[in-house]
């Protein structure tokens, strides 16, 4: 017989050999608790060591240590055969030295398994029983089960429920990171974390998509590296310094994608701190650039018109009204006004046809676009009539160049057909005036001066 320091001292053992089979960290964690059965094996002197996870009626073997052949990990077996039912009935140490010498005689375990001795507890995961850790042998024990293997038993168990219990917890982080990497990987829009000097911390596929870079070439960058160029990298910047940092913001930039092709993109952003001293923006991000050039399409076309691409009367008139309100605040300067109607248009659509007279109309465009400077504004005001802002030109210069056109138009001759149209346009001229107070006025004192030109004889300037 052991004397009680030897049992001790063999418990102690038995204790530091589990604390060092917890800290490996190399080793599966079903061969952990294999290890862990090893070791409670030996203390006990039994061939069998289970860990089962009960659920319902059903006992299952996670993991086992006894002889080839026996039992395998993953073994059912109906919880009633066992003396683990016994165990989590009296919710406590269970230990059978021999069960034909105990009041267990006749339990089904001995009966079916032929199981002569036991020893098992309960096994707690997050306060719920789990299962249980037992060691059992078809041999009788030759010791009697005493007070110190009890609290050994109780020992193993609670490692056990603790290491499973570790276990759930890092099976639930990987989850959860697993959940995380497919949501942020496969999210329909570009997904990108800068920190507060905008280097590149996280790319997702679809903004890789977007700008054309591999995530290895953008993660660790500067985000500088698909701006257009410094200008529009400092000015998001500003913009982004600018907001208040508890609301989200939201930009709409024009970016350079690896293969230089320009896209416009819709950035919504959220500010977070990463540490105390690193603050980081989550993007959210949307290729926009189909939208945005339907949008200028639009736009374009809404100002614009259809026949001779010069500005519409609408787009033509805002502008005018602008340029009255500018002379207003810049007195020193003049802005002249010029109105065009094409002399005795109705003959020409009577003798050739209208498409030949809209055929006209376009031509007499192209003139008037071929004269232009870069800030005078040229618009179709009306069917045959046209008109032309020049700001910062006085009447005088401004009649050379009605003149030109005048001049450049009843020298053209358009051969449609295999015949000749030559036409003729009248010019009313008029500067605007500090006493306009809308636009009108000074449309109604070009009409007026052309009207004098229809009455001179047309193919003429006439000014106000
Ligand atoms: P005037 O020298 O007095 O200006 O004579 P006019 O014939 O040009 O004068 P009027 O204003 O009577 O006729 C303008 C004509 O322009 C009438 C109209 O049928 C034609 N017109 C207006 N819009 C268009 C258009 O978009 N296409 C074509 N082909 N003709 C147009
Ligand atoms: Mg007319
Ligand atoms: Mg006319």
């Amino acid at each position: 017989m052991p004397n009680k320091l030897q049992i001790i001292e063999r418990q102690n053992s038995a204790l530091q050999e589990l604390n060092e089979i917890a800290a490996i960290s190399d080793i599966s964690p079903i061969e952990t608790l294999r290890k862990a059965l090893e070791i409670g094996k030996n203390y006990f002197g039994l061939e069998f060591g289970i860990v089962s996870h009960i659920v319902g009626e059903d006992y299952t073997v996670d993991v086992q240590a006894s002889p080839p052949q026996t039992l395998f990990d993953g073994q059912l077996f109906a919880l009633g055969s066992t003396y683990c039912k016994t165990t989590l009935e009296i919710d406590d140490v269970l230990a059978i030295t021999d069960v034909t010498k105990s009041k267990y005689i006749g339990h089904p375990c001995h009966r079916d398994f032929n199981l002569v001795s036991y020893i098992g507890a309960p096994i707690r995961v997050n306060s719920k029983v789990y299962g249980t850790i037992n060691f059992s042998s078809a041999q009788t024990r030759h010791l009697e089960y005493d007070k110190i293997d009890d609290e050994f038993m109780k020992l193993l168990a609670r490692w056990a429920g603790s290491f499973l219990e570790r276990q759930s917890v890092l099976d639930e982080l990987s989850l959860a990171k697993h959940r995380f990497e497919m949501i942020f990987e496969n999210n329909a829009s570009g997904i990108l974390l800068i920190d507060s000097s905008c280097k590149i911390l996280m790319v997702n596929k679809r903004f890789c998509e977007i700008i054309g870079f591999s995530k290895s070439e953008l993660v660790g960058e500067n985000a500088i590296i698909y701006y257009l160029d410094d200008i529009s990298y400092e000015n998001a910047r500003d913009k982004i310094s600018n907001t208040d940092k508890s609301s989200y913001l939201y930009l709409e930039h024009q970016l350079k994608r690896k293969d230089g092709k320009l896209i416009w993109c819709e950035f919504m952003g959220s500010q977070m701190d990463l540490t105390d001293d690193n603050k980081a923006i989550l993007w959210s991000i949307l290729d926009v650039t189909i939208q945005k050039e339907m949008q200028e399409k639009l736009e374009k076309q809404a100002t614009m018109d259809y026949l001779t691409e010069l500005y519409n009367r609408r787009y033509f008139t805002n502008r005018l009204e602008e340029e009255v309100s500018r002379i207003k605040r810049d007195k020193n300067s003049t802005t002249s006004l010029m109105i065009f109607d094409l002399d005795k248009f109705k003959q020409i659509n009577d003798s050739f046809g209208h498409l030949t007279g809209d055929f006209v109309l376009k031509e007499f465009a192209e003139i008037i676009k071929r004269n232009l400077r870069k800030t005078d504004i040229a618009g179709r005001v009306g069917g045959e009539e046209f008109a032309i802002i020049l700001p910062n030109t006085d009447i005088t210069n401004a009649s050379v160049l009605a003149n030109r056109i005048r001049e450049e138009v009843s020298s053209n001759i358009i051969t449609i057909d295999k015949k000749d149209i030559n036409f003729t346009v009248s010019i009313g001229l008029t500067a605007l005036s500090l006493e306009d107070n809308n636009s009108d006025s000074a449309f109604l004192r070009a009409d007026n001066a052309l009207y004098m030109a229809k009455a001179k004889g047309r193919n003429r300037l006439e000014q106000k």
